[in-house]
């Protein structure tokens, strides 16, 4: 077996984490939860990071990690990346934000453009979340119609609408041919959950049926080509073909979620998978590391933010849209995202799923892996999935995929919740090999707690 980092994971006796601790017992006073972010992991508190550098994290506690978060997949170049620090130090002492544009976000909305197809024009807000809100609202201004439909399990952020079904569970989810609209928090006001439908991933006809019986209410479906929540799955022929189609039919607008996968190639994910969206919303890595979130698309629909006899139909601001920092960090990320920066990612990613699937497939396992470009996930089952259903684990599964998410910890390597993982260009076959190395680790180390999640 490779080398393993030296690493302290939290919570592991043999190991530092004082100091990680001693800081959340003092968030646990300022803040509810202890923390400012639901995503952040805890077991059982977070790690408190110091610093990165390259693929590397360093923790308060002096640990080292392989980081295979990125920020929730955003840091593409890993920690530090030098062409990002300079431009933004650069920047920095000319001023950080105006009421006024800058030549950099034409430069950062031209080099999007220049690429990624049916992005004619651009929009620039600071998250992702006012990405996707922006291009439901564009889609309602264009359209007239209130409604939109999306996937069951697909995480879109945390505008109102795209959060229905997003947890649904077995419980609650209801039949598969008519999904409920399942509330994602108390409170979730019933008007939002009545003018969203729910759709599931790679079903064609039940999209085809669902729609139509809403034809005339619906503004938009939106569709992450590669839903990681909902299982990191690619989209099937069949299901873009019926998508497209009957979109086309109804009127309807296809808003494709790239703010996680426009990180899977050149021109992003609808491109490489052949879905045809009229908007995209985009973030993470456009932002190099800033915040950031973009709705680009076809100029017809992108007229909805141009003034007409003095008003938009749909005006869009933002204190902080478009700042010079996030502009400048995010062309410095691109740019440096050339066909060569791909074709390394790609060929890390490769690496890393055909090592995973090798493994599970000699050694007969009830795993499976899947994703595309930088981008990976772990199954606990030896069949793909082809939709959020088919990702539901069970209690013995769960905790199987904790003990993994554990191991990788106690082996200096941040492994997300759930084994979805991403690369990062200044990673190498030496930190592939790692990764693989400690997955055999952990089968033949766990191999009745494996054995016994099939007997569920
Ligand atoms: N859409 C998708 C597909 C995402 O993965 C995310 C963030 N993980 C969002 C939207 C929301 O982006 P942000 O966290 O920047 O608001």
């Amino acid at each position: 077996m490779t080398t393993l980092i030296t690493s302290h994971p939290v919570g592991d006796s043999k190991h530092r984490s004082s100091e990680s601790e001693r800081l959340f017992e003092k968030a646990c006073k300022v803040f509810p939860d202890g923390m400012t972010r639901a995503t952040i992991e805890k077991d059982p508190f977070p790690r408190y990071m110091a610093y990165g550098e390259g693929a590397y994290l360093y923790d308060v506690d002096g640990n080292q990690f392989l980081d295979l978060n990125g920020n929730f997949t955003t840091l593409i170049h890993g920690h530090g990346f030098q062409p990002i620090v300079e431009a933004v130090q650069r920047q920095l002492s000319s001023g950080s934000c105006f009421a006024n544009p800058t030549v950099h976000e034409i430069a950062l909305a031209e080099t999007l453009s220049a690429r990624i197809p049916n992005v004619d024009q651009v929009r620039f807000v600071n998250s992702g979340t006012e990405a996707v809100m922006f291009a439901i609202k564009a889609a309602r201004a264009f359209t007239g119609r209130p409604g939109i439909a999306k996937f069951e399990g697909s995480y879109h952020g945390a505008y109102d609408c795209v959060e229905v079904s997003q947890a649904a569970t077995p419980e609650n989810w209801g039949s598969k041919e008519n999904p409920n609209s399942v509330p994602f928090y108390h409170g979730a006001p019933k008007s939002v959950l009545d003018e969203t439908v729910v759709l599931r991933f790679n079903d064609a006809p039940q999209l085809e049926e669902r729609l139509k019986a809403r034809a005339g209410e619906i503004a938009a479906v939106l569709v992450d080509p590669m839903p990681s929540r909902a299982g990191l799955i690619p989209p099937e022929p069949e299901f873009l073909n019926s998508l497209h189609n009957t979109c086309h039919d109804l009127g309807i607008v296809i808003i494709s979620d790239e703010v996680l996968n426009l990180r899977q190639g050149y021109q992003g994910a609808s491109a490489r998978y052949g879905l045809q969206p009229d908007l995209l919303a985009m973030g993470k890595i456009i932002g190099g590391g800033l915040p950031i979130g973009a709705i680009g698309g076809r100029t017809e629909i992108m007229k909805v933010f141009t003034s007409e006899n003095g008003r938009p139909r749909l005006p869009q601001g933002g204190t902080f849209s478009a700042n010079p920092l996030s502009m400048v960090a995010g062309l410095a990320s691109m740019e440096a995202l050339d066909h060569q920066a791909f074709e390394h990612l790609e060929s890390l990613g490769v690496k890393l799923r055909t090592g995973l699937s090798k493994i599970m497939s000699e050694r007969s396992l009830p795993f499976s892996v899947s994703g595309g470009g930088s981008l990976f996930r772990i199954h606990p089952t030896a069949e793909l999935p082809r939709e959020f259903r088919d990702t539901f684990e069970a209690p013995r599964q769960k905790a199987v995929m904790k003990s993994l998410t554990r191991f990788f910890a106690s082996n200096g390597v941040i492994l997300p919740n759930a084994a979805a993982g991403c690369l990062s260009t200044p990673m190498t076959e030496k930190e592939i090999d790692l990764v693989i190395d400690i997955f055999d680790e952990f089968v033949r180390e766990q191999e009745s707690e494996i054995a016994a999640m099939e007997t569920n």
